[in-house]
């Protein structure tokens, strides 16, 4: 099945440059850099959407016999996402390296299918694990290791219709990335692209500021290649100044999947946005919201509180986009127990 695989243009896209050439440059563009490319007309249009489907198949092929896109397949018809590392990668080539694991993340009723498909179909074999979340040692989340002759895929499990609540329980914010066989969303794509990270406060032990012991070894060998990581943005110099542009890495600013601060898009190009439109898209009715939490930026932060916890929330898409950030206070507390209600039995 290929319908998930876009056809190079016709003819030679940069002038001066051959073919070749283009396809070795566009290999290792970040995904900034292929968007501006596809403001250059339809032409531009096709041709991104031609190097990134090809560069999720690429990215999957390391793990599973896909020759004919079929698990590209099972993660649309499962509403699940590519995430963390295997994220970054697709998104950021030259910035973060390849995956030595692929991490899928599906909806909470579907997850069962992506397994059962990796079992059957990939002849993987599977070990299912309840993973701790945080230092807080708080109830985990449920993760299918599936392992086979081409490498180790995880399957994490939301505990929601939408499947990207457990990206934010990844380590830090290049990771907070997804991709889909149709679209990706980035929601700290500025500090990513400059080997910068914010260590999910989640990961570090509460009151002590101290990450905890896997945590550490990531951030010494993300260090080794290159990389800044740390709690605040302050630590960065400066101030995140809440009301600044800056804000959006302050502890307490509310962000979701799609807001203004994200790069989201579409792989297709526009003449075959339509192809694989599905009657229910989990990733187009749900979204989540989140604040990062930690050290606020100050006295004149989140009401003066100088340490703030993180929150994580599935929303219906259609409400956040109901009105700005400011009036989610309001309405947060509303929300947060019908969504499981709202939870569409499928
Ligand atoms: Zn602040």
């Amino acid at each position: 099945m290929t319908r998930f695989l876009h056809p190079y243009p016709p003819g030679v896209f940069i002038t001066g440059l051959g073919h070749d050439v283009t396809l070795f440059v566009s290999r290792y563009l970040d995904i900034r850099s292929l968007g501006a490319m596809r403001t250059g007309g339809r032409t531009g249009d096709r041709y991104v959407a031609a190097v990134l489907s090809r560069r999720l198949r690429e990215l999957v092929r390391d793990f599973v016999d896909d020759a004919e896109g079929h698990f590209i397949e099972e993660l649309h018809q499962t509403n699940s996402v590519v995430g963390s590392l295997a994220a970054a990668h697709f998104l950021h080539p030259l910035d973060c390296r390849a995956p030595s694991i692929l991490a899928i993340f599906a909806p909470e009723k579907q997850w069962f299918h992506v397994v059962a498909y990796l079992v059957h179909v990939e002849q993987c074999h599977v070990k299912i694990e309840l993973q701790q979340l945080n230092a807080r040692r708080s109830k985990g989340e449920r993760v299918a290791i599936l392992t086979s002759s081409r490498g180790k895929i995880n399957v994490v499990q939301s505990r929601w219709a939408s499947p990207l609540e457990p990206i934010m329980n990844c380590w830090q914010s290049a990771l907070y990335a997804y991709v889909t066989p149709t679209s990706f969303c980035d929601p700290y794509h500025e500090l990513t692209r400059r080997k910068r990270g914010l260590i999910n406060p989640r990961k570090v032990f509460p009151g002590l500021g101290i990450p905890t012991g896997q945590v550490a070894r990531l951030i010494s060998k993300w260090s080794r290649r290159g990389w800044d990581l740390v709690q605040q943005a302050e630590d960065w110099g400066g101030s995140p100044g809440c009301g600044t542009p800056e804000a959006r890495y302050c502890a307490g600013t509310q962000r979701y999947f799609g807001d203004k601060f994200c790069l989201t898009g579409v792989i297709a190009p526009v003449e075959a946005r339509d192809v694989g439109r599905l009657p229910y898209n989990a990733l187009e009715e749900y979204t989540v919201l989140w604040w990062r939490g930690g050290e606020t930026c100050g006295p004149t932060c989140h009401s003066g509180d100088t340490e703030i916890s993180s929150a994580v929330r599935v929303y219906p898409t259609n409400v956040l986009r109901m009105g700005t950030l400011d009036q989610f206070d309001y309405i947060t507390d509303m929300f947060v127990y019908p969504i499981a209600l709202l939870q569409i039995d499928q």
